[in-house]
């Protein structure tokens, strides 16, 4: 088990170099309340470009947020057909903005803002199609307070980076993730490990080799070594067997030569009979 010093440095270690490769990230600013959920949900285990793509298009698809809320996920899966596991996504949307609307009878949530940390965490953790990761992304996104939502992409980064505990609960990976980053960092380390997982650390297989963590990445390290175990073994060639010297290969013979001789001697071949 790792201690929570070598846990920090080695974040720290992961997130320079991303840092450096997709530069700063910075929060979208004025969007609305349900948008920034919307984004959030979305964003889940897809691309930026795949929910920027969704974004322009859900205003165009439907007339407000309220006929968002209550269509069917077939029907924003027509709208935003690009983002992977729509589907999914579009009912945890719709099931949330359904309790939001139930308890305040509105689609305008700006009020969230004002609430206190603590508030605005357990709202979302109580509510239906809330949990605990969205609980720290309403902190992130629509409060001053710090907190880094572990969601699917981002467990999945820190995992493959040796950066999590065996068996540790996502409750207890944000708790990590908020010691060790600061407060002024937090947005910037979230959307940077989303970068990387949208990139290289895919769901599925992911790409090592193009990726500039591998160097001290265990699960890079081990895939690339036995990549190169498996690609030297594949290469190494048997020894050729000598043929013995001077012995001239022999020809084939024709197989119209071959025929001949199986052939069966015809009549004036054929070994006479002997006469008693
Ligand atoms: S080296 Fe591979 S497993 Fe490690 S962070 Fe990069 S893509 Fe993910």
């Amino acid at each position: 088990m790792r201690s929570f010093a070598e846990r920090q440095a080695g974040l720290q270690k992961a997130v320079r170099p991303l840092r450096k490769k997709f530069g700063k990230q910075q929060m979208a600013s004025g969007e609305d309340v349900a948008l920034q959920l919307v984004r959030f949900l979305l964003l889940e285990e897809s691309s930026h470009a795949e929910v920027n793509e969704a974004m322009v298009r859900i205003p165009a698809g439907f007339v407000d947020l309220n006929e968002l809320r209550i269509s069917f996920p077939e029907e924003i899966a027509e709208v935003v057909p690009g983002v992977s596991f729509i589907q999914r996504k579009a009912s945890r949307i719709t099931q949330l903005f359904n309790a939001m609307f139930l308890r305040h009878n509105t689609m305008t949530w700006e009020f969230l803002r004002t609430y206190n940390i603590r508030d605005l965490r357990q709202y979302f953790e109580k509510i239906d199609g809330g949990d605990a990761v969205l609980s720290a992304a309403a902190v992130m996104l629509l409060s001053p307070g710090h907190a880094i939502p572990a969601d699917s992409d981002v467990r999945r980064t820190l995992g493959r980076l040796g950066l999590t505990e065996h068996g540790e609960d996502v409750a207890a990976l944000q708790g990590f993730l908020e010691r060790a980053v600061a407060k002024e960092q937090g947005y910037e380390t979230w959307a940077l490990l989303h970068r990387l997982a949208e990139t290289v650390c895919v769901v599925g297989e992911p790409a090592c080799a193009k990726c500039l963590l591998h160097g001290f990445c265990p699960t890079g390290i081990d895939k690339l070594t036995k990549k190169a175990k498996k690609s030297e073994t594949k290469t190494e060639k048997k020894p050729e067997k000598k043929k013995p010297a001077g012995k001239k290969p022999t020809a084939k013979k024709p197989k119209a030569a071959v025929k001949m001789a199986a052939k069966p001697a015809g009549k004036n071949n054929q070994k006479k009979k002997k006469k008693k």
